[in-house]
């Protein structure tokens, strides 16, 4: 016997059976059907109540499984927790399909039904998963601050606030900390929100965005990062893979197994392939979206879903990342899946003296970082480490459309409710 809760999400009557389907958690509807005549009791609490009402109740599992559309149990008891007052202002049923504008607005509400829900279990998966990768792999989990005094992806997409007497901001990005904490850790991770005043509206940009983000000390090279990177979106993968197996299908996405190690492209191939393809690049600059897309559909043509582009040109990063001998171009790569930037990472500069002149090279003044520049001071190995985007991430494993379709509450140009 058990005792499962939901809200009812439909509710149909085939001739005396009334038939009604219960969603809380569960992937798969519970359906109970309630026979007019023999269940007079439960069908007389179950017939009047309204679609969104949220109910518990006690039975086993029906030894007959008759519906398509979920499991069917026998109920013994009905309790009624809740009723709408006012008729929902969306079809929790998913018959009619909501525009994308009501979905992020009533997300809290939709997520009753379970192909929406899916999507936020998958994305609990991905976490979950990221920690038994870390843990597995001898990375400790850190906490840093939000509030900080200086960005590390330039000013331009920056959050200022009043902290008391001084301009402070909101965390871009965990970077300049992350790296300091490799003083003293030799592995670690962090699972964090970015904030980004990134102006325009886009189907890949937010303004609170999350990031599972690693950096890792003793390195021999870019290499080892790369490594980890593809391990741990690998892992991801499979475990969403075995785990979620109802989601998925509830969503449709059928997930291939990717196994390591994924295709490392250079910077300048890159450009190469693109340019024989009539693609306009510059050799000094980050690859632009449209580019970016193109190469996606490359490197599809070949089955490579997943691939980094590696040794970005000094011109195009930022000021932290390892530079070649050669000077022009660093140790940064991204890591692109179906045509889009998943995740950014590289080799750190990890000498003084380089570093300060990497600041100044890039017009920035050492002395706004000097918090950061001192744990270079005293033993600092060489590292590396990556941040990847959780709503991206999860937006091409699901062929989600848009990255708002990724996150619960959106925080984008125009949302700040709910
Ligand atoms: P892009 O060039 O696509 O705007 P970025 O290079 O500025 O991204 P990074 O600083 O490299 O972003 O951040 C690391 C990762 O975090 C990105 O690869 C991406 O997956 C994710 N990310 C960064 N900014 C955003 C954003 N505004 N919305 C959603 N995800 C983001
Ligand atoms: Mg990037």
């Amino acid at each position: 016997m058990s005792r499962l809760c939901g809200w009812i999400i439909r509710k149909a009557r085939v001739g005396k059976v009334l038939i009604v389907e219960i969603c809380g958690n569960n992937s798969k509807p519970y359906v109970l059907a309630l026979r007019e005549d023999r269940d007079k009791e439960l069908y007389s609490i179950a017939e009047p109540l309204d679609i969104g009402s949220a109910i518990c109740f006690e039975g086993t599992l029906a030894p007959e499984q008759k519906s398509r559309r979920g499991t069917e149990y026998v109920a013994t008891k009905i309790e009624v927790y809740s009723k709408p007052i006012e008729p929902l202002p969306v079809d929790i049923a998913g018959k009619v399909p909501a525009l994308l504008d009501t979905r992020i607005k009533y997300r809290w509400l939709l997520a009753r039904n379970p192909v929406e829900k899916a999507i936020f279990k998958i994305r609990a998966g991905v976490l979950k998963a990221a920690r038994e990768y870390f843990e597995k792999n001898g990375f400790i989990e850190v906490q840093t601050p939000k509030i900080v005094a200086a960005g590390a992806e330039g000013g331009a997409t920056l959050f200022k606030l009043q902290y008391f007497e001084r301009d402070a901001y909101l965390s871009q990005s965990p970077q300049l900390y992350k790296q300091m904490l490799i003083s003293s850790f030799e592995r670690i991770y962090e699972i964090t929100p970015y904030f980004r005043a990134e102006k325009f509206n886009t189907t890949r940009h937010l303004n609170e965005s999350w990031g599972i983000d690693v950096e890792q000390g003793f390195i021999n090279g870019v290499e080892d990062i790369l490594q980890t990177a593809e391990n741990l979106v690998a892992y991801i993968l499979d475990y969403v893979r075995a785990n979620y197996k109802d989601e998925l299908e509830v969503l449709g996405v059928d997930l291939p197994k990717l196994t390591p190690p994924f295709k490392r492209l250079k910077f300048t191939e890159a450009v190469d392939i693109l340019r024989s393809e009539g693609v306009e690049v510059s050799e000094l600059e980050d690859l632009s979206d449209a580019a970016e897309k193109k190469l996606g559909e490359i490197m599809a043509e070949k089955k490579h879903e997943l691939y980094f582009i590696v040794g970005f040109p000094w011109t195009s990063t930022a000021f932290y990342y390892m530079r070649e001998e050669d000077g022009v171009y660093t140790r940064k790569f991204d890591l692109d899946y179906k045509g889009l930037e998943i995740a950014s990472g590289g080799q750190r500069e990890h000498r003084y003296r380089n570093l300060v002149e990497a600041l100044r090279n890039k017009g920035l003044n050492p002395e706004d970082f000097e918090f950061y520049l001192e744990a270079f001071k005293y033993g600092i190995p060489p590292h590396g480490g990556f941040g990847l985007g959780v709503e991206r991430l999860l937006m091409k494993m699901l062929n989600l459309e848009n990255i708002r379709e990724a996150i619960l509450f959106v925080r984008d140009r125009t949302r700040i409710v709910p």
